[in-house]
């Protein structure tokens, strides 16, 4: 069966090209015009031909509503999106990135990201991070000549803060009060997510508000709905306004038995739901040093992302956290996390070398105001997951300072 034809509709020639290469992921053959007149005329020379139309309301010359209601008149069964409102659309023919919180979000900044570079002068500083990047993970000693191949590629760097079980819903108000007028402008080049208890969700989301930060949650069960006691569901998180999850965190890992096999589930099923997912993978000290930290994250990858479509793999966010550093104040040492993140990138390469470029991955594991920058400087490392030192505005800034391009 061929790909869904879709109109895509919108004046603005950035979003459309931003929404097109959305659209085309997902699998929709996408035409673009940037005025009614242009789609009007292309939908009359074959009116049966698309099967959806996406649109704006506020179009020049005409609404997009008025538009609709023409090309309606050719083909009554058209289906639409109207995107300022939804007038024409039923539930089944939502999209799914129309529903994702994060997305005008990361729509808006990708935007004006586009925008100053365009204005910038050719030797501008970089709003994110270019980088080589290894395509295989094949070992230096294997015949691979992969290993050989370097790249280039652009990365938004992203701290998020790991509460774990910490603060109760005033303190995290507190907390957000403190935190978001510092960190605004901070997000111009960073993303910043705070990932609460459950608890603690609705109130650092409402205090977010018009903020750039995203909320994460901790944890996500990977069915809609169900009996699964103690558990939450993607589309709770969404409803309470959360854009983020980390899935597969060492503690979840090894305090409730979180596995592979689950994750290979919660990883895909946050990526359709439109939730951000924060993939953990790390080694425990007797694993490194009995050799094994190449083995375990090529297992753990492997495994968790098994179910992740390529087209979707870049919208993952990988933290390599070796777990003898995690809350121990043992950091690994910069070349340390800079040889394992790259390993970890030739691994996604396994899959895809375009989304080895793309997929950010953060280093976890003790960071603090003093460590950041020196690890946040590595080639590979595109941001950190920060516990302990996320429980203060003062630290949590600094290491977000540190991620800066
Ligand atoms: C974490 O919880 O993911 C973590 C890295 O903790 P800490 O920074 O305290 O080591």
């Amino acid at each position: 069966m061929g790909a869904t034809r879709l109109l895509l509709v919108d004046d603005e020639e950035t979003l459309l090209d931003l929404l097109g290469k959305y659209l085309e992921r997902l699998g929709y053959e996408v035409h673009a015009c940037t005025s009614a007149a242009v789609a009007l005329e292309r939908f009359h020379s074959d009116p049966s031909g698309y099967a959806l139309v996406l649109t704006d309301l506020t179009l020049p010359g005409m609404k997009g509503d008025a538009m609709l209601e023409q090309m309606r008149a050719l083909n009554p069964s058209l289906r639409a999106i109207l995107t300022s409102g939804y007038p024409y659309v039923p539930q089944s023919d939502y999209v799914s990135f129309l529903q994702k919180p994060f997305l005008p979000k990361m729509l808006a900044e990708e935007i004006r990201r586009r925008r100053c570079s365009a204005s910038a002068s050719p030797n501008r500083s970089r709003t994110s991070r270019q980088v080589a990047v290894r395509r295989s993970s094949c070992s230096r000693a294997s015949p691979c000549r992969a290993w050989r191949r370097w790249m280039t590629a652009d990365r938004r760097p992203l701290v998020a803060a790991n509460w774990k079980m910490n603060k109760t819903n005033a303190e995290a108000e507190q907390f957000m009060r403190e935190f978001l007028p510092r960190a605004e402008e901070l997000t111009t080049s960073v993303d910043i997510v705070v990932c609460a208890p459950f608890t603690a969700l609705r109130t650092v989301v409402e205090t977010a508000g018009a903020y750039r930060i995203s909320t994460g949650a901790q944890n996500m069960h990977e069915e809609d709905a169900g009996a699964f006691t103690g558990e939450v569901s993607a589309a709770m998180l969404l409803e309470l306004g959360v854009e983020a999850v980390v899935l597969g965190h060492s503690e979840r890992r090894r305090y409730f038995a979180e596995t592979d096999a689950a994750l290979a589930r919660k990883v895909p099923k946050a990526l359709e739901a439109g939730l951000l997912p924060i993939l953990c993978v790390g080694e425990t000290e007797a694993e490194r040093e009995a050799g094994e930290t190449e083995r375990k994250l090529r297992q753990q990858v492997q495994a968790d992302l098994a179910a992740v479509e390529v087209a979707r793999l870049p919208e993952v966010v990988i933290a390599y956290e070796p777990i003898w550093a995690i809350g121990t104040g043992k950091t690994a040492t910069p070349a340390q996390a800079q040889a394992a993140i790259a390993f970890v990138r030739a691994l996604v390469g396994d899959r895809d070398s375009a989304a080895a470029q793309e997929v950010r991955i953060l280093y976890g594991g003790s960071v603090d105001a003093g460590n950041a920058a020196e690890l946040l400087g590595q080639e590979d490392i595109d941001g950190a997951l920060v516990g302990g030192a996320s429980l203060q505005p003062d630290s949590f800034l600094a290491i977000a300072a540190a991620a800066q391009p």
